[in-house]
């Protein structure tokens, strides 16, 4: 059955999803961070159809959502300070890695043979009531191809996997609109694989210090998915912008933005990182025409979101794989 759909967040549509997720099936959700492109985390069928539909590489693996900490505590071994971690930072914007508990339904292929787990528990009311109704931990990455832009719309998805997926939840626009930190808390000393929707700040003044991954681990086993060229439009993306190429669109962010460009959307009019996260991925696509010559973007705080904000842009302007 190729039940596709972008109906309304309705209950109906939800007991649908779940139902085509117990069958083996994909289909994208949304969350507060970006769609997610779901499938059963225990079915290796479902899971291979993602990395297939997304052109995933292999050895990236994949986030488990669950509804909360009580159905994430059978798949990893939390201890004291995860613990604390979930309950303060769950549900939310937050990804722990944790080893794997022996007997894990979860399919290997999902976590790339490592023997840790990324976990998460979003907030979205959409993906809460999905997970719930589906009993069962779900794998999502962003609901795109690899390596481009992350969806935040249900329409963005449509257009990119529409063909690829049993049913799309439409949810509105993703209010976070950037990926979820990523916290590895298998060693003493906690270490940032990718900063997110989680500022390092409010980690950092729950855990104390706090390691940061090394820029390019591209060779490293230990977050395998952090490739340096990533979440990129087609255009070419030149960042900390201060004046105007010939042909160039304008990604602005605060009260002015310098002139000559062909085109400008602004992140944020008031400077605000939160606005300026959550317009960043729509706008990027909204600009990726190719009467423009590239995508120019103004400079950006390196604080709070604007460390994730940073990180999303520098993979977008890095040379293309
Ligand atoms: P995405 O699904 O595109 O949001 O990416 C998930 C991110 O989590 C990637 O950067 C993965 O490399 C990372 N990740 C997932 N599982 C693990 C794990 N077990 N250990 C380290 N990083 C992980
Ligand atoms: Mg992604």
């Amino acid at each position: 059955m190729r039940e596709r759909s972008t109906t309304a967040d309705t209950a109906e549509a939800i007991a649908c999803a779940a139902n085509l997720l117990r069958l083996g099936e994909l289909v994208a959700f949304p969350t507060e961070t970006v769609y997610g492109l779901g499938g059963d985390a225990a079915n290796d069928a479902a899971v291979a159809a993602i990395f297939e539909a997304k052109g995933r590489p292999r050895f990236n693996p994949l986030i488990v959502h669950l509804p909360g900490l009580p159905e994430a505590e059978p798949l990893s071994v939390f201890d004291q300070r995860a613990r604390e971690v979930a309950a303060r930072f769950w549900p939310g914007p937050l990804t722990l890695v944790l080893p794997r508990r022996p007997g894990c339904p979860v399919s290997l292929l999902a976590s790339a043979g490592l023997d840790t787990l990324a976990l998460r528990v979003p907030a979205h009311p959409i993906a809460q009531v999905l997970l719930r109704a589906i009993g069962r931990p779900v794998v999502a990455p962003s609901a795109n191809r690899s390596g481009r832009v992350s969806p935040t719309t249900a329409a963005h998805v449509t257009a990119e996997l529409g063909d690829r997926v049993a049913m799309v939840l439409d949810g509105g626009a993703c209010e976070v609109g950037l990926e979820s930190t990523v916290l590895d808390l298998t060693d003493t000393r906690p270490v940032l694989l990718r900063p997110g929707g989680v500022p390092f700040e409010a980690l950092e003044a729950a855990l104390g210090e706090i390691e940061l991954a090394p820029p390019n681990d591209d060779a490293t086993p230990h977050s395998p998915g952090r490739l340096p060229s990533h979440y990129a439009p087609g255009l070419p993306v030149r960042l900390d912008a201060t004046s105007a190429r010939p042909g160039e669109a304008l990604l602005a962010f605060g009260t002015t933005a310098p002139e000559g460009f062909a085109e400008i959307l602004w992140l944020s009019r008031a400077g605000e990182l939160r606005e300026a996260s959550a317009n960043l991925f729509a706008m990027l696509r909204q600009l990726d025409r190719p009467e423009f010559a590239g995508i120019a973007v103004m400079p950006i705080p390196e604080t709070g979101l604007g460390r994730a904000i940073n990180d999303r842009l520098r993979r977008a302007a890095a040379p293309r794989r």
